[in-house]
């Protein structure tokens, strides 16, 4: 984990306003972006094209696992592109059986599909419900509200939030949602037409909510009790952010009958390929006496990119580095540390922020509303993100959720004394808002 150095000279003249001009006419405005370009990165930092250096807690939304640019990334890359970048899954090759093994050995016997994705391995999620419910006439997905689950067309019918919905309508049919970690609300919200239930351990985009160890155990047996499918959508809690490899595993540890609990399938992406782009789901063996894992059987499912060699060649790597660098121990003791300071901040400066939530590197402060903050002029954007830019301008990246709760995401090898460097320089931008 030692600190790596910039790779390139800075870049001396400002080139941020000719890169977004070139996005302005050429790319689609389907992202409010922040006036930062980025040009390089060495681990946890990242540099713009201006030369100025950022710490990068937010990892690209939960992506760069082991931060920018890592040697052994840019080696596995290398060395696999030297051997094969692609074949098509018409054929076998290693990396794509090795990968599923090791995706299989952190969590249960059981097999594992490759996509491109998150939205992607939802998708296979949504499918794997459909065909289990098919015979028996059932259909229908039950989401949580709030959640998020990625930007396809049922990939926003599955997402409980209205303004990914908003223009797109017809929604793709059989999705419902329910208030989350709502265990009543759910049992009533089930229909004999319902084949499965989606959540995530850890809501993300939703503003850092975990499920809670009862929700979690009371929806397995639910599922149990109904013969329903229980899903799991790790895409961004997933890969040792909490601390485990999967958030139920973390949020279950030392739960009094919680040792067997496993959902029936799993989607990952993000921290998964650590940049580059991939994803997968995961399915048990057996849930209620079908064979799940042979359920998507020839023909029913594909995609031309999914598994690659690249990409589990990286991916294999990644766990290498995770395990022999002990990043789960690190998330867990460095994001423990974090979580106590943002919740000794939440109590120093009440008048900004209201609360704190998360677990391991997932971690979220929620901001009071904008018109309650002293050093915020009502007019401007929500708190979230003025707090948001006011980092990026000392120098820090992190991620806004909704309207007033900011994330940290940070590589899962961000270091005691990184970490501490970022929460100073929260704690001072906190404390130029407050009146304390
Ligand atoms: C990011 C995200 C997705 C979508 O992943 P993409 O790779 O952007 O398609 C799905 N679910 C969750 C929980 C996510 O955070």
């Amino acid at each position: 984990m030692k600190e790596l150095e910039s790779p390139l000279p800075p870049i001396v003249h400002n080139q941020v306003s000719e890169v977004r001009s070139l996005f302005q006419k050429y790319v689609m405005p389907t992202y409010s972006r922040f006036e930062v370009a980025l040009s390089h990165g060495a681990g946890s930092y990242v540099w713009d094209v201006t030369g100025r250096r950022y710490l990068d807690l937010g990892s690209g939304i939960a992506v760069c696992s082991l931060g920018h640019c890592h040697p052994e990334i840019t080696e596995a890359l290398i060395e696999q592109s030297r051997r094969l970048i692609h074949v098509s899954n018409l054929y076998f090759h290693a990396p794509q059986g090795r990968l599923a093994e090791r995706i299989i050995r952190h969590l249960a016997p059981g097999k594992v599909f490759f996509s491109n994705s998150g939205a992607e391995a939802n998708e296979g999620l949504y499918k794997l419900a459909r065909k289990f419910g098919h015979d028996e006439g059932r259909f229908e997905v039950l989401t949580a509200v709030n959640s998020f689950h990625g930007r396809t067309l049922a990939g926003i019918a599955a997402t409980g939030q209205e303004k990914v919905k908003k223009g797109f309508e017809p929604m793709v049919a059989g999705f419902r949602h329910v208030p989350f970690n709502d265990l009543v609300a759910m049992r009533e919200a089930l229909s004999p037409a319902t084949a499965a239930i989606l959540i995530e351990g850890i809501q993300g985009e939703g503003g850092i909510t975990p499920a809670t160890a009862d929700y979690l155990l009371g929806l397995r047996a639910l599922c149990d009790e109904k013969r329903i499918l229980l899903l799991m959508d790790g895409v961004q809690c997933g890969h040792f952010r909490s601390g485990r490899f999967q958030s139920f595993q973390r949020i279950l540890e030392d739960v009094p009958g919680a040792e067997g609990f496993l959902p029936d399938g799993l989607s990952m992406a993000k921290s998964l390929g650590g940049g580059f782009p991939i994803g997968a789901f995961w399915v048990r063996d057996q849930a209620h006496g079908v064979a799940l894992g042979e359920l998507l059987g020839p023909g029913t499912h594909a995609t031309t990119y999914g598994g690659n060699p690249l990409g589990c060649a990286v991916a294999l790597r990644i766990f290498d580095v995770i395990e022999q660098e002990k990043l789960a121990d690190n998330v867990r003791k460095t994001g423990g540390w974090m979580q106590s300071e943002l919740e000794r901040l939440a109590t120093t400066y009440p008048d900004v922020i209201k609360s704190t939530r998360g677990v391991g590197f997932m971690l979220g402060f929620e901001l009071q509303p904008k018109e309650q903050i002293p050093g915020m002029a009502g007019s401007q954007p929500p708190s979230s993100l003025q707090m948001v830019n006011r980092l990026h301008a000392a120098g820090v990246l992190t991620i806004p959720s909704g309207t007033q709760v900011v994330r940290l995401l940070p590589s899962l090898n961000l270091t005691p004394g990184q970490a501490r460097e970022g929460l100073e320089i929260i704690e001072a931008e906190v404390k130029a808002f407050s009146k304390v």
